[in-house]
């Protein structure tokens, strides 16, 4: 959202005032104690949908508008402990009090909870969604998702803002370390573990950005341009499965327009595909700052303004008085919030404080780290390293004598102590700042190779690292790209920080020492010019808590990488659909001058963004357009070796596809196997489509038959005349194998 909008309704001088008065007089601000739930929409064998409707014929219109909006960010109206019983997240709304319902209390947590560390809490950082996502793992996905539940209720939240899903068409959006890969059944089958998981620690659950919120650049302002069925195909498939699957309590709508109108007030994609084609019973609520009208957001299909109450509040009730808003489709949004609660079990469970499990959190951590971290290139198994044969061993560059990087924006995550690379008292994290987390690859590398020469290099003079590596039998070279909300990268470069050139560092200590590792902490894909130089590459993401320790059990062998590529990596920002971002004017950039209400209405002018490459996403366009790419989508080494044998598939109610793969080497470890299928010519699509996957795990020289039952709609297209999804009769090539660009078995099927 637009700060300075924030600010605009803002009243921080009356928050400072508030939060001095509660602090003299604690017990006039305690929580008045709530009244025992006792109405008969408490009877729990009731469906959420009776509780719901038996609450709504108790309460007063104002009450009914109180649901749907927020009271202000907590820096921008007075909080009180009435009104904000938790840490003090993001967004609150009030509940009805005098009928048991509680408020919600929502806290940003894509990765962790968020700001636990100004209000003296303390969350864990997980790996990176995008890291979650190389783990192919549904129940790495599940644990992500049951981990932030706890913690985010623990911390007195009872409403998640994470699950966020948009693919990865533009891997230069800032945020792609928060989401889930380029592939949308990949995605949509994470995010619904997630959101499932979260939402077993009786927190509900959101999927966002819906939708098509791909660049950061011009966020509020710019009009992505999709034709119906590219929309469903790619980005909303991703939605389509993580509603149904996961089924999260609440939506979150983006910034952005789609064909024209702002996605909080767009009928087609709230109303005609969220709540009528995929039956959605949850709640809307728009991103921060998200909504632009009353009469017309709420018909569309919002539910809920966030974080204020500029067109949900006042002028909603006096629409509703004015009689141009029903007062049914009032009762509408009202039954869909309460419904929500009641499916989530806020109510019954109320949110109770408690102290989170540091171990736990960092164990989970490090264990979907170890399983995302995917090894891109290990030339004469330099890896893993063996303690016993290596005498001195170069670290270099990218803080990793005392940290790892995160991902920022409203997805930071408080690391513990503060920033680790500052120095002490000045650790707070701020807006758009690089955080560090306080896990050091050097010691993690030191504690795994007691007897060895561990020494450090800062990597700031590429000819000093290049010495550095030249003495030492191994040199392991940490790179790192920041990246974080309302910002998109110039490019997939490693880029040049604090007057660092990153790729020089590389291609001067690959040069000087022939067992050279690199290491990269990064949320997008990344170009490597220098890639046939180092032995080994690794891609660690944000590696999160205890990044350290996982990297360092993949290092020296004690885990075996699994992980694979859930985004392309190309070879050059020359080969994407879109050689650039495109911008937006300046104009579009920001309003001139104070926000006011009407200004935010009538919004920042789009510029367009045209989606001209249809249902060419990741490595669809790739494939496609027979470009080569650096590492292809679902790629990953690992220290043993996989072979693939024995398909079948059988026709039915789901395709079942059932093959062997079998452990060849000489250690245990996780092959995930994909599933592709090439559609017949008459369906017009790219040329393969990822359909089903499964994570085996086998010891060494075993092996296992494994079925993947393919969902209908995953090989279906979506027809716009029917507007419905449609299986084309004809012939299918199904293909399994351990990456997109190695597929060794293949079998057709006829299907109608
Ligand atoms: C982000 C959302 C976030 C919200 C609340 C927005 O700017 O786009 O992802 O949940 O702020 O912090």
């Amino acid at each position: 959202m637009n700060y300075s909008f924030r600010r605009a309704y803002a009243g921080t001088a009356v928050l400072a005032l508030a939060v001095l008065f509660c602090l003299s007089l604690t017990a006039v601000c305690q929580r008045p104690h709530a009244p025992a739930p006792t109405g008969p929409w408490m009877n729990a064998s009731l469906s959420p949908d009776e509780r719901a409707d038996l609450v709504i014929k108790e309460m007063t219109l104002d009450e009914k508008v109180a649901l749907l909006h927020g009271v202000g960010m907590p820096t921008d109206e007075p909080v009180t402990l009435e009104n904000a019983p938790s840490n003090r997240g993001v967004g609150y709304t009030v509940g009805v009090p005098r009928l048991g319902i509680p408020g919600i209390d929502m806290s940003d947590a894509a990765y962790g909870v968020r700001s636990s560390g100004v209000n003296g809490r303390y969350s864990t950082a997980l790996p990176a969604n995008v890291a979650a996502a190389a783990s192919w793992d549904t129940e790495a996905a599940y644990e992500y998702g049951a981990l932030i539940g706890s913690e985010l209720r623990a911390q007195g939240y009872n409403m998640s803002l994470g699950g966020g899903v948009d693919i990865t068409r533009e891997p230069r959006n800032g945020r792609t370390f928060e989401y889930l890969g380029e592939d949308p059944i990949l995605a949509g089958t994470l995010v619904a573990k997630l959101i499932e998981g979260t939402q077993s620690a009786h927190v509900i659950g959101d999927i966002k950005h819906y939708a098509f919120n791909d660049q950061e650049s011009g966020r509020n302002a710019v009009d992505i341009t999709v034709s119906k069925r590219a929309a469903r195909e790619t980005d909303l498939l991703a939605f389509e499965i993580g509603v149904l699957k996961g089924n999260p309590a609440a939506v979150m709508c983006s910034y952005n327009r789609v064909n024209s109108d702002f996605a909080c007030e767009n009928k087609y994609l709230l109303t005609d595909v969220l709540k009528k084609d995929w039956k959605f019973p949850g709640f809307v609520l728009s991103d921060w700052g998200g909504t632009h009208s009353t009469a017309k957001a709420s018909a569309a299909g919002l539910d809920n303004e966030q974080p204020g109450r500029f067109f949900f509040g006042d002028k909603y009730k006096a629409a509703v008085e004015a009689g141009t808003i029903p007062k049914a489709e009032l009762d509408e949004h009202v039954h869909r919030i309460l419904r929500a609660m009641f499916a989530v079990g806020v109510v019954e469970h109320p949110r109770q404080r408690s102290v989170i499990d540091p171990f736990v959190g960092f164990e989970t951590a490090r264990k979907i780290e170890e399983s995302g971290i995917v090894l891109l290139k290990n030339n004469k198994a330099v890896l893993p390293l063996d303690a016993a044969k290596i005498h001195t061993i170069a670290v270099i560059g990218a803080h990793s004598d005392v940290g790892m990087i995160s991902g920022g924006g409203s997805a930071q995550v408080d690391p513990i102590g503060g920033n680790a690379i500052k120095p002490a008292g000045e650790g707070a994290t701020h807006w758009q700042e690089q955080i560090w987390f306080p896990t050091s690859p050097l010691k993690a590398i030191q504690a795994r190779a007691p007897k060895v020469t561990v020494k450090y290099d800062p990597g700031t003079d590429p000819a000093a690292a290049a010495a550095a590596a030249k003495g030492a039998d191994v040199a392991i070279v940490f790179s790192y790209v920041w990246e974080s909300e309302g910002m998109d990268l110039p490019s997939l470069g490693l880029p040049v920080y604090e007057g660092v050139d990153q790729n020089a560092v590389i291609a001067q200590v690959a040069a000087a020492n022939p067992h050279t590792i690199v290491v990269i902490e990064s949320g997008s894909p990344v170009t490597m010019p220098w890639v046939e130089a180092p032995a080994a590459i690794l891609e660690a993401w944000y590696g999160g808590s205890d990044g350290a320790n996982a990297l360092g059990n993949i290092l020296f062998g004690t885990v075996n990488p699994s992980g694979k590529l859930p985004n392309t990596f190309p070879k050059s920002e020359a080969d994407l659909p879109h050689p650039t971002v495109t911008m937006p004017p300046p104009a579009s950039s920001h309003f001139d001058g104070a926000v006011t209400p009407e200004k935010w209405a009538a919004g920042l002018p789009p510029f367009p963004v045209a989606y001209d490459e249809g249902l060419k996403v990741g490595y669809k366009w790739y494939d496609a357009e027979n470009k080569p790419v650096l590492f292809p989508f679902g790629y990953g080494l690992s220290y043993t070796t996989y072979a693939y044998s024995g398909l079948t598939v059988s026709p039915g109610a789901t395709v079942k596809v059932t093959f062997t793969v079998a452990n060849t080497g000489a250690r245990a470890g996780a092959e995930i196997a994909e599933v592709y299928a090439a559609l017949p010519a008459s369906a017009q699509e790219p040329p393969k489509r990822l359909v089903g996957f499964s994570k085996v795990k086998l010891d060494a020289k075993q092996k296992q038959t494994v079925t993947v039952e393919i969902d209908p709609k995953y090989l279906s297209i979506f027809d716009e005349q029917k507007d419905a999804w449609s299986l084309i009769p004809g012939e299918y090539t199904i293909m399994v194998g351990g990456s997109s660009d190695k597929l060794p078995l293949k079998a057709t099927v006829n299907l109608k």
